[in-house]
């Protein structure tokens, strides 16, 4: 089965919802598929305190406010539909297949795929999702204000994100496998120079414990298990963005995020990527909306100017 429409939206967290309320505001036929139900990282986060106009908000209530507004103006949101890949075919048509066999095509699709943090695999760390296991800094370390808090991890995001946590927590514990890191030079430096930072090296964490939430960790260093007492774990060791889905070469950075033009265009004219599929500074949902929204724009023109090519050919 095939479907033709003139935008197809790829994810439905802040920065597909976003683009699919302004595509179908601007009356372009527009779908949206997502692999589960609509809100993105949205869900995976209990209070939300930075999204402007919502002084806190539950993660879940915002998720279903965004999809009710998209849904006012006509979106078409398909839910529990996971994509198998995305295709070109011909100068202009892109080809959305489903994982259920179905096919949806546009000439305009916009990639909100987002990605997922690289999970450290250990007991505690699902159960303590949300209860003190993080993966945002922005978003959560204001909720540990005066704590002492572990961060995992040794790249750029460990350093710069525990750097960024001792705005609020009293002391925070950089836990690292190796004994040296391969962040820039210029973030260890800051964060060697922050007196509230201290770091454990060549140390494996191999649990995450609690009771309502997390009271510390458990690591391994030089063959001999020890106790790390924190508030909170946050675990930076890489986010995987979910550019795969995309089958041509569309140029990416060495991690996988995408690179765009400044309207969130791909290397491929009419695919657009935004939001955590994106290569840019910051995951945020402010940011992911005004990436939706943009690319929703930039679409509707490319849109308007293949429908003028083709009234002017005939
Ligand atoms: P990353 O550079 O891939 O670093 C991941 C870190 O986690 C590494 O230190 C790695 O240890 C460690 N790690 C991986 N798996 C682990 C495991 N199972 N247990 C314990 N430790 C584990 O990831 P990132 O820091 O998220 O950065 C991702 C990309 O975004 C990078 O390209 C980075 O440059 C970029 N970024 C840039 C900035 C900035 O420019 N300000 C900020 C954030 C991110 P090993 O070192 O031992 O492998």
């Amino acid at each position: 089965m095939s479907e033709q429409f003139d935008v197809i939206i790829v994810g439905g967290g802040p920065a597909g919802l976003a683009a699919g309320l302004y595509a179908s505001r601007m009356n372009l036929r527009a779908v949206l598929v997502e692999q589960g139900p609509p809100g993105g990282q949205l869900l995976n986060t209990e209070l939300i305190e930075d999204y402007p106009g919502f002084e806190s908000i539950l993660g879940s209530d915002l998720a279903v406010k965004m999809a009710e507004h998209a849904r006012t103006f006509g979106l078409d949101i398909r839910e529990f539909e996971p994509v198998r890949d995305i295709d070109v075919d011909g100068d202009h048509q892109k080809i959305v297949t489903l994982e259920s066999g179905s096919e949806l095509r546009a000439p305009a699709v916009i990639l909100a795929a987002g990605g997922v943090p690289r999970k450290l695999q250990v007991p505690g760390e699902l159960e303590f999702a949300g209860r003190g296991v993080s993966y945002c800094a922005v978003c959560d370390g204001a909720f540990f204000r005066g704590q002492e808090l572990a961060v995992v991890g040794g790249g750029d995001a460990a350093l710069e994100e525990g750097d960024f946590l001792t705005r609020y927590a009293s002391k925070v514990t950089i836990v690292h496998r190796r004994d040296h890191f391969r962040a820039q030079p210029v973030l260890q430096a800051r964060a060697r120079a922050n007196p509230k930072i201290e770091f454990l090296l060549n140390a494996q964490v191999t649990e995450i414990y609690g009771d309502e939430t997390v009271t510390g960790l458990r690591y391994v260093k030089d063959g001999v298990e020890r106790d790390l007492p924190v508030g909170g774990v946050f675990i930076f060791i890489g986010f995987l963005p979910n550019s795969q889905l995309l089958r041509p070469h569309v140029e990416h950075e060495a991690a996988g995020y995408l690179v765009t033009d400044r309207n969130m265009q791909t290397s491929i004219p009419g695919i657009w990527a935004v939001g955590d599929v994106r290569a840019q500074l910051t995951k945020q949902i402010a940011t992911a909306v005004g990436d939706g929204t943009t690319a929703a724009v930039a679409a509707s023109q490319y849109v308007d100017h293949l429908r003028d090519q083709e009234r002017g050919a005939a």
